[in-house]
């Protein structure tokens, strides 16, 4: 501020300085020029004076001298010396002169009008030109002599010399000299004066406009300036007097204008700072202070100013580890732009992660003077990183990694193997009868019973291995670096093994086992896709052994694998080309061995090989979704069955229709089944459903289709009862009409006391419940009168009948004794 106050008044007094100085050279040029002019006319002055006063004393002497030559000519004719001093004397009384003589024709004096007239008869030299009437006058050095001729041209009679003294003159111009001289001093000191006072007048003149200047400049400019530098230091309120609309006024209130935008900008730039946690901050190699944004403050935690701003005060609040790196970005050392990642602790206690990044600028000696940068505070993003690349890459429900991360690890290990040249083995595990569990106790269960499944499949492998979930009740185990085949089927075994012990999930013990399917990398599969196809087929093979074991990957298998794929494709030109057809077993009275029912089952007549049952080509057909395709055809050949038994005078006879899942979630199946009985016009009593438990039934359409059979009274059965996950809420649930004692139990009822204690109490169960029963594949007549005495009320089997084309079935009715 000192500084400024100097500049101001410098300024004045310069401005001062130069005026005065402007204006005395100018008025001491101007007397100068005044005073050199004055002294050449006081010359000139004088000059003309002497000429003038000389002209007129030769002009008077002239007319003098004329005059004389006329006086004297008569004393002179008569040589009259008395008369000729008599007029010396007046001449004398006129003229004053020195002397005067009075000389004859020969130029000889004759009077000089004294008595004793020594120059009598004296010789003088005259000039040449004298002629009477004209007389001469000559200059000498300290008189005028003056000398004319008496008489006419013609009658000379002498001559008059007259010496005049200039003495007289000389005082007098002397004295007229000394007067312009003194009116020269005095006008000298006049002008001397006046340019001294004038100079006065010119330093007070400008040291006051120099003052007032300062005033009405210096003084608004000086608090604009020291606004702007508050402005600087961050002050963004100014109240700058912007009263006079002039371009002060107008400069105030643009600084206030701009102070106060900056306000605004200073404002959205915290505010944005603050909603992407953001900040700002700045280093320079001459001042010890960091200027920081506030941003970077409320980053750490803290009030603005709250802590000393240098670097040492601000790389305490990073991790010790971090401080070196730290420094090196905020002082510009790396020499470049550059950005770490850092941890930082807060004021309050909580640990944060910031990105801090730099840009230096370097002097000419490629030293950072000064390093620009930002504070970045991304321990949201990376928190949300973190969860996305949880959710990304691992399953929700397990914490094992998901199918995603899966198959980037199985890539990894078999790179590592092939470099390595060791094997890769690839487990896939599958739980068996998962569904039932989800079905018959719902998915919270399922979801609890997959956790546990998952917590015991760690426990039983090592920690190198890789366990993932793919899915469902799907999960696959990586062992990587392998020796042998022996460690694996250890580790298979283990796991085996760890589902011998019962699940506990809500209140329940829940026995499941596990089936797994294992291939080799490089000898089953050089890709990943490959071994996963070939471990998912050797777990298949695993389940069809007989679930909870395992199988290693084999090249029947590869075959069977193919086989499936050549059935799929065949299985869709059958469907195109209606390779499809039904066959009919009966269903009879116990009591009274009446045919009640039919079970229509499916058949698939292959043009190029034999009919091959629905127990082999079903599954696939559900499997990839192609039943549903069937449905409608089977509803439609089924109740034409019924038809064409009705016109030949077998009535009331039921029809057996067996829907597999898809098929009794399929949300159409009600207006499928509307639309044939309206088109059969047979009461829907006559049609009967028959799902087996793991259709069931936790799905909603499932349910939902279930109710609208029992609105229609079509009857339900539920087919192959006891070997499903047998809950019995969904039999009160479902309006069940009819239980179907599996196959496998009936084969043993006589020689197995299980089987015919199940067999029991399932029958006891469905008359309690008052739901019909019927057994199938009865084979032989003991199995038909146990059941009968066990109470059951239908039997089918090959006992009663083979499944039988429509038309063999028609004439096995007719055969039988009770036919109309
Ligand atoms: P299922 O519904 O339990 O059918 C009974 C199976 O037992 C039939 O095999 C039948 O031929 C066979 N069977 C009947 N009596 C005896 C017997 O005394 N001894 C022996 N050993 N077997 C007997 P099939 O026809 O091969 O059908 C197999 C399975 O295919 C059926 O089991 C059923 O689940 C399914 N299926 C059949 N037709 C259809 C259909 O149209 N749609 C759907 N979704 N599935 C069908
Ligand atoms: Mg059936
Ligand atoms: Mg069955």
């Amino acid at each position: 501020m000192g500084k400024l106050n100097r500049l101001s008044t410098r300024y004045a007094l310069y401005f001062a300085a130069s005026l005065t100085l402007i204006l005395s050279i100018t008025l001491l040029l101007a007397g100068f020029f005044h005073y050199s002019g004055t002294q050449e006319l006081r010359r000139e002055l004088q000059q003309s004076f002497s000429s003038v006063h000389s002209a007129s004393v030769h002009a008077t002497l002239r007319a003098s001298g004329r005059y004389l030559s006329n006086r004297l000519f008569n004393p002179l004719f008569d040589l009259d010396i008395s008369r000729l001093n008599e007029e010396i004397e007046q001449i004398h009384a006129w003229l004053d002169p020195e002397a005067v003589q009075i000389l004859d024709a020969d130029k000889r004096v004759l009077t000089d009008g004294t008595k004793n007239n020594p120059d009598y008869g004296a010789q003088v030299e005259l000039p040449l030109d004298v002629r009477p009437g004209e007389p001469v006058i000559e200059t000498a050095s300290d008189a005028s002599i003056m000398v004319f001729a008496i008489g006419h041209d013609d009658c000379l009679h002498g001559y008059a010399r007259i010496r005049f003294s200039d003495a007289k003159d000389r005082a007098l111009l002397a004295s007229m000299q000394q007067k312009v001289d003194e009116l020269w001093q005095d006008s000298a000191r006049q002008l001397l004066l006046t340019t001294f006072i004038a100079v006065g007048l010119m330093v007070l003149a400008s040291v006051l406009i120099g003052w007032r200047l300062s005033q009405s400049l210096s003084r608004p400019l000086r608090a604009m300036s020291e606004a702007a530098e508050q402005v600087a230091a961050g002050r963004r309120q100014l109240d700058l007097s912007g009263g006079k609309d002039d371009e002060l006024g107008r400069l105030a209130h643009s600084l206030n204008d701009m102070a106060a935008s900056l306000g605004k900008a200073d404002h959205l730039l915290t505010r944005a700072q603050e909603i992407a946690a953001f900040g700002s901050w700045e280093w320079r190699r001459d001042r010890p202070a960091l200027i920081l944004s506030h941003g970077v403050w409320r980053i750490l935690g803290l009030d603005p100013g709250a802590v000393d701003a240098s670097v040492i005060g601000l790389l305490e609040r990073f991790e010790s580890k971090d401080r070196a790196r730290v420094r090196a970005i905020i002082q510009g050392g790396s020499g470049a732009t550059a950005e770490i990642e850092v941890r930082v602790r807060r004021a309050d206690g909580e640990t944060r992660t910031l990105i801090l990044k730099g840009e230096p600028s370097l002097d000419a000696g490629g030293q950072p003077r000064s390093c620009i940068g930002t504070l970045q505070d991304v321990t949201e993003q990376q928190e949300a990183r973190q969860q996305l690349m949880l959710l990304a890459n691992y399953d929700n429900l397990t914490r094992l990694p998901n199918r995603h991360l899966f198959y980037d690890l199985l890539r990894q290990a078999i790179k590592k193997a092939h470099r390595q040249g060791h094997q890769v083995a690839l487990l896939f595990l599958d739980l068996d009868r998962f569904k039932a569990v989800n079905d018959a106790l719902g998915h919270a269960v399922g979801d609890k019973l997959l956790e546990q499944v998952a917590r015991r499949l760690k426990s039983a492998v090592r920690d190198g291995d890789t366990l993932a979930r793919m899915g469902g009740d799907e999960f696959t185990l990586i062992l990587d670096a392998l020796v042998d085949k022996t460690a694996i089927h250890k580790t298979a075994e283990r796991i085996i093994a760890s589902f011998e012990r019962p699940f506990a999930i809500a209140q329940r013990e829940l026995f499941i086992s596990v089936s797994m399917g294992i291939a080799l990398f490089p000898g089953d599969g050089d890709s990943s896709e490959m071994l996963l196809k070939n471990a998912d087929s050797a777990m298949y093979a695993a389940k069809e052994r007989g679930k909870g074991c395992f199988h290693f990957f084999t090249q029947e298998l590869d075959r069977l694998a193919h086989e499936r794929f050549v059935i799929e494709h065949a299985l869709r030109q059958a469907i195109e080309r209606r390779e499809f057809a039904l066959h009919y077993q009966p269903q009879v009275r116990t009591q009274d061995g009446q045919v009640v029912g039919l079970e229509a089952l499916l058949r698939w007549h292959r043009p190029d090989a034999p009919d091959s049952s629905p127990a082999a080509f079903v599954p696939i057909l559900e499997d990839t979704g192609m039943i549903t395709q069937l449905t409608a055809g089977v509803l439609r050949e089924s109740c034409n069955a019924l038809l064409e038994l009705q016109q030949r005078g077998f009535h009331h006879l039921r029809m057996a229709i067996n829907l597999s899942a898809r098929q009794f979630q399929d949300p159409r199946l009600p207006a499928m089944i509307d639309a044939e009985l309206s088109r059969s016009g047979l009461s829907p009593e006559r049609l009967e459903m028959e799902i087996t438990e793991s259709t069931l039934l936790d799905h909603d359409q499932s349910q939902r289709n279930a109710d609208a059979l029992a609105e229609r009274h079509i009857r339900l059965a539920i087919d192959d009862f006891g070997t499903g996950y047998s809950s019995l809420s969904y039999l009160k649930r479902l309006d069940v009409d009819i239980l179907k004692i599996d196959r496998s139990f009936v084969d043993h009822l006589l020689d197995d006391p299980d089987d015919a204690q199940i067999v029991t109490t399932v029958l006891a169960l469905a008359r309690g419940l008052h739901i019909e029963s019927i057994a199938e594949g009865v084979e032989n007549a003991d199995q038909f009168e146990r059941l009968r005495q066990l109470g059951c009320d239908l039997v089918q089997g090959y006992f009663v009948a083979r499944p039988l084309p429509l038309s063999v079935l028609l004439d096995w009715m007719r055969a039988r004794p009770s036919a109309p």
